[in-house]
């Protein structure tokens, strides 16, 4: 189930190289193209979802997954006691750019307002 013209598919199929810094069964992490901070990464799962608001049940174990790379890569980024913002972005006005699912993972700076 991926999508040939969508980049992140792109990326879980070696297509488009990566700074990956964790693979798992189901779900890929890598570091931005462009930080918004001085750890910006990207969790994403291998499955084409679009976006959160395709999210099933049926994906409760990647979701959880996804969870657990992030705590995993807060650690070894060396944010995990300075903190860090999780956010994932559905639609017209989050700025989605990319269509399929992926996980901000935010930190290395105090990281301001929840909303610019
Ligand atoms: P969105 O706006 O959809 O929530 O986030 C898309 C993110 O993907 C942006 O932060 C953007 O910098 C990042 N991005 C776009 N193209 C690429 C790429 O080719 N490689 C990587 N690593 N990140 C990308
Ligand atoms: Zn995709």
């Amino acid at each position: 189930m991926s999508d040939a013209s969508c980049l992140f598919c792109r990326i879980v199929a070696g297509e488009i190289p990566a700074e990956v810094l964790r693979e798992t069964e189901r779900t890929l992490a890598f570091r931005d193209i462009a930080p918004k901070a001085p750890v910006h990464l990207l969790l994403i799962p291998k499955e084409h979802i679009p976006s959160a608001a395709e999210l099933e049940r049926e994906h409760a174990d990647v979701l959880a997954d996804l969870v657990q790379d992030a705590q995993h890569l807060a650690r070894a980024e060396g944010v995990d006691e300075t903190g860090w913002r999780l956010i994932t972005n559905v639609g017209p006005h989050s700025g989605q750019e990319v269509f399929h699912l992926h996980f901000h993972l935010l930190g290395g700076r105090p990281l301001g307002a929840l909303v610019g």
